[in-house]
C-alpha cells in the first residue's frame, strides 16, 4: 500500500486563496492592507532569491511589500536604526530580516530589536519564549514549523495522544515545532546528532517531522507503518541525468516511506510551500491585530 500524498503546493496555495480573500475583504471595510518589510543584508544569492519570492507572493494576495536592501558592510547601529523605523512605521505590519546576517552582525539583538507585534519570522526571543512555556502564546510562530503542523491539520492527522519524533533541534525547524507538537499534546521525542540508535527511536513515531539536513537518512524501513511524515529537509543531490546537474530531495528516502507510512510529504512541493504561506498568514494576522489595537 502507498501513502497519501500530503501535497504542500495545493495546500499552500489554497491558503493563499484564503489569505487574498481576507485582505480583500479588510481592505474593503478598512482602506488598508497588510503590510510587509523585508530586510536584505548583503548580495546572498539565496537570500535574494528567498526575498523575492517573499515579495511575490505578497504581491499576489494583494499585501504591500516594502524592501530594505543595504550593503554587506551595514553597521549594527545603521540597520538596528532601519528596524526601529519600520517599527515605528504604521504602514508595516510585519519586519522581517532576512538570515543569514553577515558575522559582524550580532542577528540576536536584531531579531529581539524587532517589535514583538511585527516579528513575523517568530523569532523574538519573547515570542520562543513564550512558545517554551506551557499556556503561553506566542503573537507569532516560527513559519516553517507552524507550516508542518498545518499540514497535519490540514491532512486531517490527529496530533495529541499520539507519538511524535522530531529529527533535529535546530531553533529554526527542530526546536519550534517540537514544541508546538508538545502544544497540541503529542507525546514527543526530539532527536539529535548525539542520540543512541535513531532507527529504534524513529520506528515509535506516529508522526515523524525530519529536519537534519542530511539526504535520504531516514529509510524505509525505520517508519512504522501508517506512521505520518513530514520531511522538511531540502538537501542538493548530484544527478547527471537532471539539467541542473543535480536534484533535490529530503532526509526522508520518499519512495521506500512511501510504501510503508500513513500520509508522507513530497520533497520539494511538501513543506517548502509552506513556509511562504505562514509568513503571509502571520503578516495578515497581525495587521488584524493592529486593527484591533487601533
Ligand atoms: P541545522 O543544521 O540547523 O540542524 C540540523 C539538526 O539535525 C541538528 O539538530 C543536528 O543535531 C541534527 N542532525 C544532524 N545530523 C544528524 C544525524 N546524522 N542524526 C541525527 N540528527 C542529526 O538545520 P535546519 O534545522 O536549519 O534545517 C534542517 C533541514 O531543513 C535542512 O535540509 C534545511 O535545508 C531544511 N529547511 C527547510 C525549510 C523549508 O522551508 N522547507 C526551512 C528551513 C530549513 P545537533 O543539534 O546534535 O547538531
Amino acid at each position: 500500500m502507498s501513502a497519501a500524498l500530503i501535497d504542500g503546493k495545493a495546500i499552500a496555495a489554497t491558503i493563499r486563496g484564503e489569505i487574498r480573500d481576507s485582505v480583500q475583504d479588510l481592505e474593503a471595510h478598512h482602506g488598508r492592507v497588510p503590510g510587509l518589510a523585508t530586510v536584505l543584508v548583503g548580495q546572498r544569492k539565496d537570500s535574494e532569491t528567498y526575498v523575492r519570492m517573499k515579495k511575490r507572493a505578497c504581491a499576489e494576495v494583494g499585501i504591500a511589500s516594502f524592501g530594505h536592501e543595504l550593503p554587506e558592510d551595514v553597521s549594527q547601529d545603521e540597520l538596528l536604526a532601519v528596524v526601529a523605523g519600520l517599527n515605528a512605521d504604521p504602514e508595516v505590519h510585519g519586519i522581517l530580516v532576512q538570515l543569514p546576517l553577515p558575522d559582524h552582525i550580532d542577528d540576536e539583538a536584531v531579531l529581539a530589536a524587532i517589535s514583538l507585534e511585527k516579528d513575523v519570522d517568530g523569532f523574538h526571543p519573547l515570542n520562543i519564549g513564550r512558545l517554551s512555556m506551557k499556556r503561553r502564546e506566542p503573537l507569532f510562530v516560527p513559519c516553517t514549523p507552524k507550516g508542518c503542523i498545518e499540514l497535519l491539520d490540514r491532512s486531517g492527522i490527529e496530533i495529541a495522544g499520539r507519538n511524535a519524533v522530531v529529527l533535529g533541534r535546530s531553533n529554526i525547524v527542530g526546536l519550534p515545532v517540537a514544541m508546538l507538537l508538545l502544544h497540541r499534546n503529542a507525546t514527543l521525542t526530539v532527536c539529535h546528532s548525539r542520540t543512541a540508535d535513531l532507527p529504534a527511536m524513529v520506528r515509535q513515531a506516529d508522526i515523524l517531522v525530519a529536519a537534519v539536513g542530511r539526504p535520504e537518512m531516514v529509510k524505509g524501513d525505520w517508519i512504522k507503518p501508517g506512521a505520518a511524515v513530514i520531511d522538511v529537509g531540502v538537501n542538493a543531490v548530484d544527478d547527471a541525468s537532471d539539467p541542473r546537474g543535480y536534484r533535490l530531495v529530503g532526509d526522508v528516502d520518499f519512495e521506500a516511506a512511501r510504501a510503508v507510512a500513513g500520509h508522507i510529504t513530497p520533497v520539494p512541493g511538501g513543506v517548502g510551500p509552506m513556509t511562504i504561506a505562514m509568513l503571509l498568514q502571520n503578516t495578515l494576522a497581525g495587521f488584524k491585530r493592529s486593527l484591533g489595537a487601533a
